[in-house]
């Protein structure tokens, strides 16, 4: 077991304190839990006690109450030596809990541990693990106790560079002058170790007064180690040796086998190097016996180097062969301890890189996934948009149509309807015409035509101006169209004659409808001329005049010319009492 570096965990984890009277009943399970914190670092027996304490309550305990009793009960296994269920207890609550603080307790009680058991790379990952969760606890003694464990470990993994920035760090900040004294000690520790040549004397004498101050006699003994070595190096062995051994009953009093190793064997180097070999050998004497399990320590290697020199300068080549073999050995163990922490440390910088990159990975994969649902949510929001702009498009398109089609609808109507009288003109009465006598035809049904003229309608305009003629005009085409039945086509033709073609009537019926005509035309209120308005009817029908429309309204306008020869207001029918083609003639000529 590598004693020493046990030693200095415990040392500053639990660091020197007064013993906490702790009380027979807590109050409640989170009194108990608190009582147990609050003597945790301070007394290990009252802590103990404190444990008793709580298992009382574990039963009644919340799942997050039960793991802190748990953490509690690992934190005392490794102060009974139990490491290796500590460390399987610690790592399996760091991974169980929820609490950001519980889980960074026990990352850095898992990599404690693993550095007393020289599980270095076990160790580094849960040291790591704590520190990239740092930031995530919220109690500030805690974050800085997480700085001040990895300075430590850093120390014992050879890399003083990461221990001075965890150093400097707290250095930096507001924290317990306790801490603030480890951490001046481990700064000037790594700093001497690096080489840097950055520790000056008076660096060294403020950390010392810093630490006597918080009465950290352990941080203050190696503190004064590193002020020996600085004046040996300066060549004041004497004076390096006269400051170890006036703190020396203080060191021997901390019963901390590594400050004690170590002023040991700083004494017996210095002491060789006066000329003092009794006393080196002494010092190096004293070394052994409390490094004797610690292969692979600094003092131990230096120890034996003195005992070898110092027998070779006596002469004594057994013995300085003896120890120079132990000297050798101590060597080689403390050769490869440093390589295996070395490798370790290198091992955890991989795997910790492999994680990042892993993550990176996992990022840029997170920002491609992200990127490909932007990209589809914007193909769904341009899709979207299209149909909107297709709809918009099409219903323009459709307006316009529409538009088109009303115009359209309008100028036909236009080009059917007589403007004054709103019944069709001659055109739209010539083709529509046509149309009903060729079925008619097709039907083999007789079909009539009308023609009407109105009587002396000059007269009307002559005398009440062209307004009321147009009045007339269109109170006629009211008359003509109620004259109608359905079926039957009604128009103006041009002036003041209307025309009218029926299906379904013979020439009795083509009178008839003459005949309604008339009757309509008298009934017009006509009160505004003082005259009634008639006209001079003629008509003829499919039989005398067979179904082509031009024949028709030939005949039935000789008719209507014979109607207003023979006196007017009258219905006169092709083809009887001398109407037909010879009278057309006569009319001709006359
Ligand atoms: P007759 O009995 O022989 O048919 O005599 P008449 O006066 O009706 O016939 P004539 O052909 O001499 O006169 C037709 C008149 O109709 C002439 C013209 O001024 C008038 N007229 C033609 N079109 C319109 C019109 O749109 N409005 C008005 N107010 N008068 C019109
Ligand atoms: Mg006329
Ligand atoms: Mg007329």
């Amino acid at each position: 077991m590598c004693k020493s570096i046990r030693d200095v965990l415990i040392a500053v984890v639990l660091g020197a304190g007064v013993l906490a009277a702790w009380p027979a009943q807590a109050a409640d399970i989170e009194n108990a839990l608190k009582q147990a914190e609050s003597v945790r670092t301070r007394d290990p027996q009252a802590f103990a006690n404190a444990l008793d304490g709580l298992d009382r309550f574990e039963p009644e305990a919340t799942p997050k109450q039960k793991l802190q009793i748990r953490f509690l009960k690992t934190y005392q296994k490794v102060l009974t030596g139990d490491y290796r269920t500590a460390i399987t207890d610690a790592i399996d609550i760091h991974k169980r809990t929820d609490d950001p603080t519980l889980k960074f307790r026990a990352a850095l009680l898992a990599a404690n541990t693993a550095a007393i058991t020289r599980e270095f790379s076990l160790g580094l990952r849960y040291l790591e693990a704590a520190l990239a969760m740092q930031d995530q606890v919220p109690e500030a003694d805690e974050r800085h106790l997480g700085s001040l464990v990895a300075a430590v470990l850093y120390t014992e993994y050879g890399q003083h560079s990461l221990t001075l920035h965890h150093a400097k760090h707290l250095l930096a900040i507001q924290t317990t002058p306790r801490t603030r004294c480890v951490a001046r000690e481990k700064k000037i520790e790594a700093e001497w170790k690096l080489g840097s040549g950055a520790n000056s004397e008076q660096d060294i004498n403020f950390a010392i007064s810093d630490c006597v101050a918080q009465k950290e006699p352990i941080a203050t003994g190696l503190l004064r180690g590193y002020l020996a070595r600085l004046w040996a190096a300066e060549g004041k062995n004497n004076e390096a040796i006269g400051l170890l051994e006036a703190h020396l009953s203080e060191v021997e009093a901390t019963g901390f086998p590594r400050l004690i190793g170590e002023i040991h064997s700083l004494l017996a180097e210095y002491r060789q190097a006066t000329g003092d070999l009794a006393g080196a050998e002494l010092d190096a004497r004293t070394v052994l016996e409390l490094g004797e399990r610690d292969a692979f320590s600094q003092p131990l290697v230096t120890a034996y180097k003195v005992l070898f020199e110092t027998a070779l300068k006596r002469g004594d080549l057994r013995v300085a062969l003896r120890e120079y073999r132990n000297y050798a050995e101590a060597d080689k163990a403390r050769l490869d301890e440093i390589k295996a922490r070395e490798f370790a440390f290198q091992l955890s910088r991989h795997e910790l890189q492999q994680k990042n990159q892993a993550i990176e990975l996992l990022q840029k994969q997170n920002e491609v996934l992200t990127l490909q649902q932007e990209v589809s949510e914007a193909a769904t929001r341009n899709n979207q948009l299209l149909l909107v702009l297709l709809a918009m498009v099409m219903a323009a398109i459709a307006y316009w149509a529409y538009k088109v089609k009303r115009v359209q609808v309008k100028f036909r109507r236009q080009a059917q309807v007589d403007g004054l009288t709103g019944i069709s003109n001659r055109r739209h009465f010539r083709q529509t015409g046509e149309a009903l006598l060729q079925r008619c035809a097709s039907a083999g049904r007789d079909a009539s035509m009308v023609l009407l003229d109105l009587d002396h309608f000059k007269r009307i305009n002559d005398s009440h101006g062209h307004a009321v003629g147009d009045w007339v005009l269109q109170q006629v085409a009211v008359a003509l169209q109620a004259a109608c039945r359905e079926g039957d086509i009604c128009a103006r033709l041009g002036g003041e004659e209307f025309a009218l073609l029926s299906c379904g009537s013979d020439v009795d019926a083509a009178r008839r409808i003459a005949q309604r005509c008339r009757e309509h035309l008298a009934a017009i209120d006509t009160s505004v001329i003082g005259q009634p308005v008639t006209a001079s009817f003629g008509c003829t029908t499919s039989g005398r005049s067979g179904y082509a429309f031009e024949a028709m309204f030939a005949h039935a306008d000789v008719a209507m010319y014979q109607a207003k020869a023979s006196g007017r207001d009258r219905v006169r029918a092709y083809g009887e009492d001398g109407v037909g083609p010879a009278t057309v003639l006569e009319l001709v000529r006359g």
